[in-house]
């Protein structure tokens, strides 16, 4: 059957982003190039941050269109960039599949941290999260998460990469939608595209990654990527943290604390960190300060107090500012640094726990419509995912 010319045509094209070195490598050596090659085209790529093979001044003319009748350079592309009122930038990007997540850049002064996401949905459901009430769609690609750094930097115009003092995108943080242990090699990969030195060249002590406490995968977390860690505790006892974490009844507190203790990295300079979303009479009161001050002795650590950032539908509230404050005091008390983390980008629902994809703009009506409908989803999406935990 002849084909039908509305559709568009694919590109069948293999895309250069997100292939390790090794991997990128053979890609050219497979199309009849040198190996050296690869070293040249990864620098466009990652350093300079070229699109296109024409950029590549200095290979030869037929090489670049050797290379073009193969290969892309390719990137996510922007379905949605928002600004907040205090500088948050966050893009909704869309993968080549039609497939969207987000990815958020939090500016401080002169530098700034990107969020990134690991996948589409997630397969946990946290319940004070709203990412958690979305179905894992799938895993994100290396070229995926690569990709969401090189988009930001292109919103920027960071390229050519920057010497550290230059930098605004100056660090990277894998607190977006998804679990990144549970895509552990999609994401190692891209993490060490990105702290290759001949490219995008972010420092290992520059990157974080967050997880919701997958511990058989902590240990190979620190040992390969050498990045630091962030832990979601948000609870001092099981039992609490079982109630909004369904994660904590398949990896126990004992089992969590021992993998930070274990961590390869971790350090008085380095430090896990821990943080703690404030849930009003949920994991706020003095008894939870002294017993999470208990309960992370001897491990190399800070706490990072976030205000629960409300989303529609969602069953909780945030503590009260003055319980915030001295929950923060008592663990300052105990010897730990525990700020309160400034909510950034709430008015593009930016901020930690916010994420989720397929979002609209709604009336105030409709809003409350949307609210009921998402409380009743996510109650159903809690229960089904909990049934396959
Ligand atoms: N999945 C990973 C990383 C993404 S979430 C993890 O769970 O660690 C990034 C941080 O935001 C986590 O600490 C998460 O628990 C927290 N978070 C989730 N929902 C939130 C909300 N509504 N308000 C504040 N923080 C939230
Ligand atoms: Fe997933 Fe993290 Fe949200 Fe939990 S807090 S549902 S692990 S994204």
């Amino acid at each position: 059957m002849p084909p039908d010319s509305a559709l568009p045509i694919q590109d069948t094209r293999t895309n250069l982003v997100g292939l390790s070195r090794e991997a990128l490598k053979a890609a050219l050596v497979e199309k009849g190039e040198k190996p050296f090659r690869a070293k040249q085209v990864w620098h466009w790529i990652y350093h300079r941050g070229a699109t296109e093979f024409a950029a590549m001044t200095d290979l030869s003319k037929d090489l670049r269109r050797t290379l073009e009748n193969h290969f892309v350079v390719s990137r996510p592309t922007i379905a949605r960039e928002q600004t907040s009122s205090d500088s948050t930038r966050k893009w909704l990007m869309q993968f080549a599949d039609g497939q969207k997540a987000e990815a958020v850049f939090i500016p401080d002064e002169d530098r700034g941290a990107v969020c990134i996401s690991s996948q589409v949905g997630c397969t946990l459901t946290c319940r004070f999260c709203h990412t958690g009430t979305q179905r894992l769609v799938r895993n994100l690609t290396p070229a995926e998460i690569v990709g969401q750094f090189m988009v930001a930097r292109d919103s920027y115009g960071e390229w050519p990469t920057p010497t550290d003092e230059r930098r605004l995108l100056s660090n990277i943080v894998m607190m977006g939608m998804g679990e990144p242990l549970y895509n552990f090699e999609n994401v190692a990969t891209a993490l060490k595209i990105i702290m290759a030195d001949d490219g995008i060249a972010l420092g290992k002590r520059r990157i974080t990654l967050s997880t919701s406490g997958v511990v058989p995968e902590i240990h190979r977390c620190g040992a390969e990527l050498g990045v630091n860690l962030a832990v979601s505790l948000h609870a001092p006892d099981d039992e609490t943290r079982s109630q909004i974490m369904p994660i904590n009844k398949k990896y126990p507190l004992k089992e969590l604390m021992q993998a930070c203790r274990d961590y390869p990295v971790a350090s008085n300079a380095r430090r896990i960190t821990f943080e703690y979303v404030m849930l009003k009479d949920i994991n706020d009161t003095p008894a939870h300060a002294r017993a999470l001050i208990k309960l992370v002795k001897d491990i190399p650590c800070k706490f990072n107090l976030i205000p629960f950032n409300p989303w529609p539908g969602t069953p909780y509230e945030c503590s009260d500012e003055a319980t915030v404050e001295s929950f923060s005091a008592m663990l300052r008390d105990g010897g730990y640094s525990a700020p309160v983390r400034t909510p950034r980008g709430r008015d593009i629902l930016a901020a930690c726990g916010q994420l989720k994809t397929d979002s609209e703009r709604l009336s105030a009506k409709e809003q409350r419509i949307r609210a009921e409908q998402e409380a009743q989803i996510a109650q159903k999406a809690w229960a089904e995912k909990e049934a396959t935990l």
